[in-house]
């Protein structure tokens, strides 16, 4: 077969409960994804051996070894149906880098879609979304799209019902932040205000009843009144200056205002077309307009 590409969305998460640190490390989640029309496509060429080339904004930041998501994507899949990771992959990255937006977990997903089709295996989708959670939490997410609820680490999936459009702007930030960096930082706070930051001692979080009735019903003041991020506060600790840019989406007509995922990406809700352009205006380094939800992983 000749080369393949796949499209990818970014992921906003319009909420992001975080429980306590488990034993393995990783903390409970419930959290909801919300696939944005911002995104990264991947393709796939016949290839002697595994290359990775990158093209698009923030390409120095990507990774060009086999430590890049979707290099690892495809070696799991050629191991897991016992064939040679002979791929030429290119990513054409528009998703900021450690942004926040699940920019290699999307990548991750293309590569799966796409050297599943090169490779003409047939791959079911139970499969992949199995190798997708081996990959990483957000991964399964970028597969499917939509909107959805994630629980365990963010990697078990319940489809949630979306009953209209969303407008986005995200303002990008200079340079990303780790997502190990904003977890460590948010047990810290928990601890330093005298609570505890383990599982054992904090209530399982579940899905916002108020949020989701608000996606169901397309409701962008809803949804504004309703978007909660726990990782919000130690990304703002770690970077202050993202005080000023939430701030600044505010006073520039957002509905409300959001650090996205582990950040600095932030997000904020438009109440309509001409609002998002006055929006974006206001962040002259860098902000893009998307719509939600968005498709998962789409073969072109
Ligand atoms: P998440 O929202 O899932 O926490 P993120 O959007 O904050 O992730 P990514 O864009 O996935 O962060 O990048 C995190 C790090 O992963 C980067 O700093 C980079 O070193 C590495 N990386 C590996 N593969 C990729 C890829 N395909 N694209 C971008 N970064 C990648």
């Amino acid at each position: 077969m000749s080369a393949v590409t796949v499209r990818v969305p970014a992921k906003v998460n319009v909420q992001l409960s975080v429980g306590g640190r488990r034993p393995d490390g990783f903390h409970d989640l419930a959290t909801v994804f919300l696939a944005v029309g911002l995104y990264d496509h991947v393709t796939a060429a016949p290839a002697d051996g595994l290359r990775i080339t990158a093209a698009g904004r923030d390409v120095a930041r990507v990774p060009l070894d086999a430590t890049n998501l979707a290099a690892r994507a495809a070696v799991a899949l050629a191991k897991r149906y016992g064939v040679e990771p002979d791929v030429h992959l290119h990513i054409d990255k528009d998703i900021p880098v450690a942004g926040g937006m699940a920019g290699g977990s999307a990548d991750a997903a293309g590569a799966l879609v796409a050297c599943d089709a090169l490779w003409g295996l047939g791959a079911p989708r139970e499969e992949l979304l199995a190798l997708c959670a081996e990959l990483g939490s957000d991964v399964p997410f970028s597969l499917v799209g939509g909107a959805a609820l994630g629980t365990g680490r963010g990697e078990i999936l319940t489809p949630l019902e979306v009953g209209g459009e969303f407008r986005w702007v995200f303002a990008v930030a200079e340079g990303g932040l780790s997502t190990p960096d904003v977890y460590r930082e948010c047990d810290r706070l928990r601890r330093a205000g005298g609570g505890s930051d383990l599982a054992a001692d904090l209530a399982a979080p579940g899905a916002d009843p108020a949020l989701v009735a608000a996606l169901r019903e397309g409701s962008a003041p809803a949804l504004s009144a309703a978007l909660s991020n726990d990782l919000q506060a130690a990304s703002v600790s770690l970077r202050p200056a993202l005080a000023g840019t939430l701030a600044a989406g505010l006073a520039a007509g957002a509905l409300a205002a959001l650090v996205s995922g582990s950040g600095p990406t932030c997000a904020f809700l438009a109440p309509s077309e001409a609002a998002a352009t006055a929006l974006a205006a206001a962040f002259p380094a860098g902000a893009y307009p998307a719509l939600s939800p968005a498709p998962g992983a789409t073969l072109l």
